[in-house]
This record gives C-alpha cells, structure tokens and sequence, in this order.
C-alpha cells in the first residue's frame, strides 16, 4: 500500500485528544502537515497510513493540545518578588498601578518574551492578553519571535471611576494620565487590535476587550458589544472580581452588575465574563440564560480571599453548561501550569469536586471558545491548527502512566514538557526554546525589572529584594 505523505508524525503517545467524544489514543499518533493536523488515532493505523517527513518517538508520554491561559496580564508575570502583596498599599512603595503604568517598549517587550517561553515550558501554546499592554506592536513582535499565540486588545477601556473604591490598588494617577477615564478614548480604541485579525496565519490576532468591574458606562458596554459583533470577535470584561464591586456597582445604578448588562443587551454568547467570583442568585441565572462564557482565574480566587466571601459555584455552573475557562490572571506567585491544580483544590475546598478531565476542558476547548477561536485551536482533530504538546516520561509528576488525564490535570505541571508545535512549528524541542536564547531572554527581563524598579524608587530592603544592578 502506498503510503501517504506528511511532515511530522508524532507516534507512540497517549493521545488526549479532547474531541468532541474525548477520545485518548494509546498508543496514539498525530499526522501533521504544514500548519495543520492532517490524522489523529491509533499509533499502529497512523505508521502505516503515513510516510513522514520527521517522525517523533513520544516514548509512551502524553499527546495534548497545547492548553491557552484565557486571561493573562502578561506583564504582571515581571512583579514576581517585587511586591509580596499587591493589595497592602500602605506596605508598599508606590501603587501596585504605578508598577503597571511605569513600564517602556522595552519592559513589555522583555516580559513579553520571558512569559512566554515560560508558558511553552508549561505546555500552552496560547494566552489571551485582557489590554493591559500600552504598546502591543512590541509586545506582538516578541510573542512572535518566540512562536506562540496570543490575542491581543487595546488597553484599559474604561470611563467610570466609582468602583475602584473596592479595589483601590488597581488605580494611580500615573495610570490614570497613561490610559484616561474617558468614554471617547475608550469607544475609540475598541477596535484598534483587530487589524491583525486581517492575515488568517497570524499567531496575534485581536479582539475586543473592556476593563469592565464597573468601569464602563452603559454607552461604552453598548458600543464595546457591537464593535464585537461587527468583527465577529468576542468581548471580555472583568466582573464581580472583589469583595465590594457588586455593591458599589448596584448603589449607582440600581441593579446588579451582570443582570444590568444583560438588560442593557450586552450578555450573550459571544460575551466572555472574567472572574464571576461574587455572582448573587440574579446574576447566576443571567448567566445562565444568556450562555455567556466565564474565566475563571482560581488562584486569583484564593488570594483575594473568595473562599471565604461567598459560596462556591463554578462546578455546578460547569455541570449546567456555562463555559468555564481558566485563566492565570497575574502569574504572580505562580506559572500558568498550576492553574488547573489550583481550580482542583479549589472546587475541593467548595465541596463540590470538578473531576480532571473538565479540567482539561476548561484549559484546552473552552480557552479556545473564549478566544472565539474553538474552530481553530483546542483539540487534536483533522484541520485544526497543529499546536500539540508531547511530555516526557523522564519528569516528576509523570508516573505511574496508567490515569494520563488525572496526571496532566494535576501532577506533570511545568517539568515534563518536552516538545511544542505552534501551527505546525516546533518551537520548543527537549524543553527548550527553538527560536530565543533562553538566558539572553531571562537576563533581559531581569535587568528591565531592576531598571523599572530603580526608576520608581523601590529599593531592596527587609522582605523585599529587587536586584541591584
Ligand atoms: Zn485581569
């Protein structure tokens, strides 16, 4: 029989391919050819179907598709060991805000690159960035450079000011002069990241995002919602983020937030609501109703505290249908591949326990429908884009191989990836970079965080270390 051809083949695995049945293939194998999957199956079937280019022997370790952090401030990731808490002002220097406000180019561009490798490293192949960068050309140049995906907005939407009462930290003066509280600034940039959307291959494509916990008029929801619609892109808003924000939000306008937006007509399917940690019982059906998507970023949830504000919901909203994605938020005490350990203990602590492979969902296919990008990414199927993770079975965490979902929602974390294609390109091999030095890449954030740090007048001191340089 004559065999057909393909460039890569990815054989002796245990295939996750997280299809539409859930299928796991062991052993497994992936066809790919340019930058898309051309076969999934059986490892014996594949071999003798195809004729590849490069083969890759995965040893008997995990196939997945590469997961995407729906929700991270990618240059939050650089106040590691900067702030031991970005919500004790009165502890701090300057304003967790003022951090976020005093970077360059330069800064976002070398957090940029640094965070992303790292999330290879993790397994991702993709993040959604919520407009928390000022300049996004540079930002795009290095996720680019380093060969993964990202979705990108314009940033920090906003023109309203009220809620930040609850949430204090989040706002500064020199934030504020960077990104103005101001609805035509806002209604004008909603649709400033979506020419990239423009070239069908591009690895930055854009979307519309608000910052949202009540910062934006109902005019801007309105118009943020409609220049989505027009783009066939989803709309992102933060809501029901801190303890607080509902109350603020319903004493000025009467209503809870999320019942309001669905009343204003900006709660659908294509709205994509980051946080959800404080829903009261209106806001739960609305959501419901509306089939709006959710982030949920859990480690965000334990470090403000939500386990004790109120009861926990997100596996029942899980079992009901609602689209749960996870998100990192700000990588700050942690890497993207503790998200779905966190969301595990977390659902524990709730009583109401979310079993690994929903996990897996909510990191893979449901990261891809917040990206709106469901057809493209998330799954190992023919025709979608070939962004495939294969991990090693030479790491902790791997073993016994006998539960691969149980151990690459909870266990493989960070150590065990091997190999990442992004769009058919291997751009990590042997858990490194293809593409970046990776020491160049650490010694250059490095040194843009101590100059940042300089600049703002954080000094090293007891409790906090910031390198001297
Ligand atoms: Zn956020």
């Amino acid at each position: 029989m004559n065999k057909s051809p393909c460039d890569i083949l990815i054989h002796n695995g245990q295939v996750i391919t997280m299809d539409a049945a859930r299928t796991i293939h062991s052993p497994g194998a992936v066809a790919v050819t340019g930058s898309r999957i051309l076969s999934v199956g059986p490892d014996a079937e594949l071999r003798q179907r195809y004729k590849a280019v490069k083969t890759l022997d995965a040893e008997g370790a995990v196939v997945h598709p590469g997961f995407i952090d729906a929700h991270n401030h990618i240059v939050h990731t650089t106040s590691r060991g900067v702030f031991d808490n970005i919500f004790d002002i009165d502890a701090l220097p300057v304003k967790f805000a003022d951090l976020k406000a005093g970077v360059t180019p330069e800064d976002e561009a070398a957090a940029t690159a640094m965070a992303a490798v790292e999330m290879l490293r993790c397994g991702f192949t993709m993040f959604i960035e919520p407009g928390s960068l000022f300049d996004t050309r540079a930002a795009a140049e290095a996720v680019e450079r380093v060969g993964m995906r990202a979705l990108f907005a314009a940033p920090y939407l906003w023109d309203r000011r009220e809620t930040f009462d609850a949430m204090p930290a989040l706002e500064s003066d020199s934030l504020m002069a960077r990104v103005p509280i101001d609805r035509d600034r806002a209604i004008s940039q909603l649709d400033a990241e979506l020419h990239r959307n423009r070239d069908p291959k591009a690895l930055v494509r854009g979307y519309v995002a608000i910052y949202g916990v009540g910062t934006a008029s109902p005019e801007l929801m309105q118009a943020a919602h409609a220049c989505a619609r027009d783009n066939n892109v989803p709309l992102q808003l933060h809501a029901s983020y801190a303890p607080g924000e509902g109350d603020i939000y319903r004493a000025i306008n009467g209503i809870s937030q999320l019942v309001h937006l669905r009343e204003l007509g900006v709660l659908d399917e294509n709205t994509v609501v980051v946080h959800a940690n404080l829903l009261d019982d209106e806001e739960e059906v609305a959501v419901e109703q509306s089939g709006c998507q959710i982030v949920w970023c859990p480690i965000t949830y334990f470090s403000l505290g939500i386990v004790r504000s109120a009861s926990f919901r997100m596996a029942q909203r899980h079992r009901r249908g609602v689209r749960v994605s996870l998100g990192v938020d700000g990588a700050f005490d942690c890497t993207p591949a503790e998200l779905m350990l966190a969301a595990h203990h977390a659902a524990r602590a709730g009583d109401d326990p979310l079993h690994p492979s929903a996990l897996l969902e909510m990191q893979t296919v449901n990261g891809a429908a917040a990206a709106g990008l469901q057809s493209e990414l998330g799954s190992l199927e023919p025709g979608k884009r070939a962004d495939i993770v294969v991990r090693s079975l030479r790491a902790a965490g791997t073993y016994p191989a006998v539960n691969p979902v149980h151990l690459l929602a909870l266990t493989m974390g960070s150590g065990s990836v091997d190999t990442v294609l992004v769009n058919g390109e291997t751009v990590l091999c042997q858990g490194r970079s293809t593409r970046v030095d990776e020491l160049e890449v650490s010694r250059a954030v490095t040194a843009s965080v101590a100059a940042r740090a300089r600049r703002l007048g954080i000094k090293s001191g007891p409790g906090r270390t910031v390198l001297e340089r």
